[in-house]
C-alpha cells in the first residue's frame, strides 16, 4: 500500500474512533455509579495490557509513553476537590504530557531494560516526584509557578488548556506530525494520536467522561499502534522499505502458480562492497529497490534476501512483464550512482566507474531471470525464475532472461 494511502487511512481510523469515544460519552452519564466505576477502569485496562505488549516486544519508547499516559490519566482521575493542590498537579501534567510524547517521538528506540532505558525511566519518575512534591506543597515555589496565570487552567476565553500547555501541545503536535510524515513509523502516528487523544479532556476541564473515553482512546491508539509496528518489523525490510521474505512467502501462497515471477540480482555486488564499503553496498541496495518500488504495470517487489529481490506481476503475461522488467533494468543501468564516500585502497577490479566532481559516479547493474505459469505451485515458478537468473549471469549479466 502507498504511504500517502496508508497515513489517508490512518487518519480515516482515527477520526472514526474520536467518533466512537463522543457517542460513548454522551452514553456515560445515563450509565449506573457501578457501571462508572468499571468504566473508570477501562484506560487502566487497556494501557496496561498494551504496556504489557511493549514490554513483550522490547519497545521502550512506546512503554515510557503508555506510563506517562497511565500515570497523567491517574492524576486527572482522582482530581474531585478543587483547589491549589488540584491546580498545581492538572497544570503540572498537562504541561508534562505533550513534552514528553514528542521527545519520545524524537529519541531514538534503546529498549526498557538498558541503560538508556533505565536512564529514560528515572528522569519520567523524576518528573513525577517533582510534581508530587509541588502539589504537596502548593505555596513552594515550583507550585506557584504551576498556579500562575501562564500554566493554570481557565486563562483563556473558551478553553480550559492553559497557555503554557496549549503550547506545549502545539510544539509537540508539530514534532510528532513531522516525524510521522516524514519516516511514517506507525510508533510515531501512535504517539501523535495518543496527543491529540488527550486534548479533548484538557480543552473541556476534564468531566468524568471525556476524561475517561478520550484517555482510554489515546492508551488504545499506542496498543494499536505496537500491533502495527510489530507487523512491519516482520514484514518490511528495514534497510529498503520493500516487503520481505516473509511477506512474498504468504502473496505467493495467495496468488498460485498463476503468477509472473522476475527473480533480480545485482552484478558484481561483492566487489562493489569489496571497493567502497558495506555502507555504500547498502545505498547502492536502496537504489535499487527504490528503481522497483516506482515500477509501472502493477509489479510488486520485494527484498528476497542480501542483493536478490522478487518481482511478482499478477494478471500480467510473460511478454508484458519481460518489457516492464527490461525497462526497470535499463533505467537502473542508465542512472549512474553517486558514492559519497572514497574507494577503499586495493580493490582494483571493481565495477565502471569514473571521477565526477566531489563523488565517483558508478554505474549499477541488475541480472533478472522472468518465469511465469506452467507450474504445479507458485514456489515452482520462483525456483524456475531463479534458474533463468543464472542463465542471465552466465550470458553476460545486465539482461533479461525468460
Ligand atoms: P554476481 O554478479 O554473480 O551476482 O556477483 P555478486 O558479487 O553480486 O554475488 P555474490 O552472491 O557473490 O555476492 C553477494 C554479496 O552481497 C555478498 C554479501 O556480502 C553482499 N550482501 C548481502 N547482503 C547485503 C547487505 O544487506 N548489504 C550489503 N552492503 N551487502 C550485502
Ligand atoms: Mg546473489
Ligand atoms: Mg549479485
Amino acid at each position: 500500500m502507498a504511504p500517502a494511502l496508508r497515513r489517508a487511512l490512518a487518519v480515516l481510523l482515527f477520526g472514526a474512533l474520536c467518533g466512537l469515544a463522543l457517542w460513548l460519552r454522551d452514553l456515560y452519564p445515563g450509565v449506573s455509579g457501578v457501571q462508572r466505576d468499571f468504566l473508570r477502569l477501562a484506560p487502566f485496562v487497556l494501557g496496561g495490557v498494551a504496556l504489557a505488549m511493549a514490554l513483550w516486544f522490547h519497545r521502550g519508547r512506546v512503554a515510557l509513553a503508555l506510563g506517562v499516559l497511565l500515570a497523567a490519566y491517574g492524576a486527572f482521575s482522582s482530581l474531585s476537590v478543587y483547589g491549589p493542590a488540584a491546580t498545581v498537579l492538572s497544570s503540572g501534567a498537562a504541561l508534562l504530557v505533550p513534552i514528553n510524547l514528542a521527545l519520545l517521538g524524537l529519541l531514538p528506540e534503546r529498549g526498557l531494560w538498558t541503560a538508556r532505558g533505565l536512564i529514560r525511566l528515572g528522569l519520567l519518575g523524576g518528573q513525577a516526584g517533582l510534581l508530587a512534591w509541588a502539589v504537596a506543597h502548593p505555596q513552594g515555589a515550583l507550585g506557584e509557578l504551576l498556579q500562575g496565570p501562564w500554566t493554570a487552567p481557565g486563562s483563556l476565553p473558551g478553553t480550559e488548556l492553559a497557555p503554557a500547555s496549549l503550547g506545549a501541545y502545539a510544539l509537540g503536535g508539530v514534532v510528532l506530525l513531522g516525524l510521522w510524515l516524514y519516516r511514517g513509523s506507525p510508533l510515531d502516528g501512535g504517539l501523535l494520536g495518543a496527543l491529540t487523544a488527550t486534548l479533548p479532556p484538557l480543552h473541556t476541564g476534564g468531566d468524568g467522561a471525556t476524561t475517561v473515553v478520550f484517555w482510554g482512546l489515546a492508551c488504545l491508539l499506542l496498543g494499536v499502534s505496537l500491533v502495527q509496528e510489530s507487523y512491519r518489523l516482520a514484514f518490511v525490510d528495514e534497510l529498503t522499505g520493500l516487503p520481505g521474505r516473509r511477506a512474498l512467502e504468504e502473496q505467493l501462497q495467495r496468488m498460485g502458480p498463476g503468477v509472473v515471477v522476475a527473480m533480480l540480482d545485482v552484478d558484481h555486488f561483492k566487489k562493489f562492497n569489496d571497493r567502497y564499503g558495506h555502507q555504500v553496498g547498502d545505498q547502492v541496495l536502496r537504489k535499487v529497490a527504490g528503481h522497483l518500488s516506482r515500477m509501472e504495470g502493477g509489479g510488486r517487489a520485494f527484498r528476497y534476501g542480501g542483493e536478490e529481490f522478487t518481482v511478482l506481476f499478477p494478471g500480467k503475461s510473460l511478454e508484458e512483464a519481460a518489457e516492464i522488467m527490461d525497462r526497470v533494468r535499463q533505467r537502473i543501468a542508465a542512472s549512474g550512482f553517486r558514492v559519497r564516500t572514497p574507494a577503499r585502497s586495493g580493490g582494483k577490479q571493481g565495477p565502471d566507474h569514473r571521477g565526477q566532481g566531489g563523488g565517483r559516479e558508478v554505474k549499477v547493474t541488475v541480472s533478472v531471470g522472468l518465469a511465469g505459469r506452467g507450474a504445479d505451485r507458485a514456489g515452482d515458478v520462483l525456483q524456475a525464475a531463479d534458474q533463468l537468473l543464472y542463465r542471465a549471469k552466465r550470458k553476460g549479466r545486465n539482461r533479461v532472461c525468460r
